[in-house]
């Protein structure tokens, strides 16, 4: 499965004219390591025939996007998933199939969904991460490091803000900055966190985590994380300006896992934390 290691690994994008995929196929157009190899959509994809870079807006790759995931595949060292989550388990059965590495960035799996993913784990490497950005990453493990050395005295607030298309809230990263800040303080986080306040809410209990989402615009996503206390507070956080951050985390994720040891890693795993 393991390429010589001065070769670049060879990607296989699947969902390449989605917003995600064409950030992918433009991000591996310049990064070191990382060589498109094919691109996929589906069916109905008006883009299915024409070039991969011309939809990305870079020019000819001379790589057309097909359908034909399993043909695809082939072609490539690891299959890159942005989609939407019912494609997941199709990617996971191919990609075990060909002992292909998998890079799955699709979110909102369903159980059965993500179980697809765990049984392919059995037989190829697969990174599986909700935020492949390599700086939100360091934020998770940041935050997590500050709660353990700052404690309960300290007050944590988190703020996130999204463009007003995004349908849930809060963000899952905003989540998972949440877990960590109790995870480092040994608390469990569905029982301090609080989601907004309004009205009469009394004094802050010591310990509670306090998230805010704010939606507007066309912001790509910020996460704000305070830890306050009498006389001083400290901010960490994270502005995702361009989806590349995503991009280049899950091509840095490629370049990682392959031809290694079957498994379902994450981001942390990939950037050693
Ligand atoms: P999008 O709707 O712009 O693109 C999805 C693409 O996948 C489309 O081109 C669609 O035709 C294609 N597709 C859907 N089903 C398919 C199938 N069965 N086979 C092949 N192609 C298929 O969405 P997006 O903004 O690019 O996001 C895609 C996914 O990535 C979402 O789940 C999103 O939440 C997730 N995402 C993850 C991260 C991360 O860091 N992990 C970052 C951004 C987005």
């Amino acid at each position: 499965m393991r390429n010589s290691s001065s070769a670049p690994v060879r990607v296989v994008i699947v969902g390449a004219a989605g917003r995600m995929g064409q950030a992918l196929v433009r991000c591996a157009g310049h990064m070191t390591g990382v060589q498109l190899a094919a691109a996929v959509d589906r069916p109905d994809c008006p883009a299915i025939g024409r070039d991969a870079g011309v939809v990305a807006g870079i020019g000819e790759t001379s790589i057309a996007i097909t359908a034909d995931l399993q043909g695809a595949a082939a072609a490539g060292d690891v299959i890159i998933d942005f989609t939407a989550h019912t494609a997941v388990p199709d990617s996971s059965r191919i990609a075990a199939a060909l002992k292909k590495g998998l890079v799955a960035g699709t979110t909102g799996l369903t159980g059965i969904e993500k179980a697809a993913l765990v049984r392919a784990a059995q037989d190829i490497p697969v990174v599986w991460a909700p935020n492949m950005s390599v700086g939100m990453n360091l934020l998770f493990a940041m935050v997590e490091r500050a709660a353990g050395v700052l404690g309960l005295d300290y007050d944590v607030e988190i703020v996130e803000v999204h463009h007003k298309h995004k349908k849930d809230a809060p963000s899952g990263s905003a989540l998972r900055l949440g877990e960590k800040i109790a995870k480092g303080r040994g608390q469990d986080f569905q029982k301090v966190a609080v989601y907004g306040r309004e009205g009469i809410t009394g004094e802050r209990p010591v310990g509670q985590i306090g998230i805010h989402a704010v939606r507007a615009g066309d912001v790509v996503g910020d996460h704000a994380v305070s830890f306050a206390i009498d006389g001083e507070r400290i901010e960490l956080g994270h502005r995702a300006s361009s989806r590349d951050c995503f991009a280049m985390g899950a091509l840095r994720a490629a370049i990682w896992l392959n031809g290694r040891k079957p498994g379902l890693y994450d981001m942390q795993d990939v950037l050693g934390l």
